[in-house]
């Protein structure tokens, strides 16, 4: 039994523990939060790979990438997709919400002592300024991905350009890469049972009834990823990456899994870099560059979701929307989704941003705080798959992508 279970490809298991896990929610109920710990667990031991590993695959990877020059253009490419993205998800989530109006005729009622939750903190410019760590071991410590990714990146440059010198470094940090990502691969084998617990846990408590009045919502949300794993992301590997689809989603499954039931880009970043280099044949410094910086900034999927959530608002609130407040949600939902960090619920803060630039109420933050966990799943899952588009369009374009490897059904 043990032996079948370990032979059987990881994704399989995976798969399976997440329809076991839906199954198992709604037939225990609620008291189902028994086993949530099983899942907390797991979200932990992926936590806990995710600051050394983004810090040594990125500067292993940089230092790999060998050249200052093509560092630049993979770095260019890179951004550019993620901007690219984003600006599709947007506009799909605005023209979804717009076609089937989820907020016309609802009459907003919030629940007692509900109010919204207080906007970010920090201005646009000092969220700028907070990229750059003042101590990055602080930034470290306190698990702050966009800092430490910074840090990598140009201690990863300092080593390219000292040379010779710093040679013994260079592969002391390729060993340590190494060493995390075995690390990776134990944890992994934890995914199943992780993965089970999360999703008996979100299906026993969230039952049916509290969702019928944002069903619509709920399912526009759904509809609008869809669209973008179905049309966008095969559209990009077709026409930039010239690689099949289906080999893609074969290789991506497991991250897709974690990110669906975790909720967490950042927590789900050790299992993507795997499937992006083991099952992907993606390069490790492609990979190391595109899949940690896609994991903080490049969110396809929160951004159709804010585009989505500021016309429902509009519309429940009967705000007048005009051509500008459409280039300003376009904006401030991209921003807004490069700035929303790879954790449960941030894209619900990054709502106040798109709301106050066109004049709608806050209060529909509130209004939509309830079903948020059901559509951070999707959309995390949907952020996570376009990281690892990204980077495979990246690698391929790089000339650093082992074709046999993606195309070949030999998975982990
Ligand atoms: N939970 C999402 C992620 O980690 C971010 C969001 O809340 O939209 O990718």
């Amino acid at each position: 039994m043990l032996k079948k279970w370990f032979a059987t490809s990881l994704w399989k298991r995976v798969v399976l523990a997440l329809v076991l896990g839906v199954a198992t929610g709604f037939a225990v109920g609620e008291d189902i939060v028994a086993i949530k710990w099983i899942g907390d667990l797991f979200i932990r031991l992926i936590k806990m790979l995710v600051v050394p590993l983004i810090f040594f695959s990125l500067v292993g990877g940089v230092a790999a990438i060998g050249d200052i020059r093509k560092l630049g253009s993979v770095g260019g490419r890179a951004m550019a997709l993620f901007f690219s993205t984003a600006i599709i998800a947007v506009t799909t989530g605005m023209v979804l919400a717009t076609l089937v109006k989820p907020g016309s005729g609802l009459v907003i009622e919030l629940p007692d002592g509900t109010a919204p939750p207080p906007p970010p903190d920090q201005s646009l410019v000092e969220m700028i300024i907070a990229i750059v760590p003042e101590n990055p071991v602080m930034s470290m410590a306190q698990g702050q991905i966009l800092p430490v990714i910074i840090f990598a990146i140009m201690f990863g440059m300092a080593l390219l350009m000292t040379g010779e010198e710093a040679k013994p470094l260079t592969r002391g940090i390729e060993a340590a890469s190494a060493v995390m990502q075995r690390l990776t691969i134990i944890v992994m084998e934890f995914t199943p049972f992780g993965v089970f617990a999360l999703m008996a846990w979100v299906a026993g408590t969230f039952g049916f009834e509290a969702l019928m009045p944002l069903s619509k919502l709920v399912i526009l949300n759904y509809v609008g990823c869809g669209i973008i794993l179905l049309l966008v992301y095969p559209a990009i590997l077709r026409f930039i990456a010239k690689l099949p689809t289906l080999d893609f989603y074969r290789g991506i499954v497991d991250a897709q899994a974690v990110a669906f039931s975790t909720a967490s880009s950042n927590a789900t970043l050790p299992i993507t870099l795997r499937c992006v280099q083991r099952n992907l044949g993606v390069s490790k410094s492609i990979s190391g560059f595109a899949v940690a910086l896609g994991a903080t900034v490049n969110m396809n999927g929160t951004a159709m979701y804010l585009g989505v959530i500021a016309i429902f608002g509009a519309q429940a609130f009967g705000v007048e929307l005009t051509w500008i407040s459409y280039l300003l949600i376009g904006l401030t939902a991209t921003l807004g989704a490069i700035g929303t960090a790879g954790v449960p619920g941030a894209g619900l803060i990054m709502m106040s941003l798109v709301l106050s630039a066109i004049g709608v109420p806050l209060e529909t933050i509130a209004f939509v705080a309830g079903i948020n966990h059901l559509l951070d799943m999707m959309r995390t899952m949907t952020n996570v798959t376009g990281d690892a588009v990204v980077a495979v369009a990246v690698g391929r374009m790089a000339g650093e992508i082992d074709v046999e490897e993606y195309v070949s059904a030999d998975d982990v």
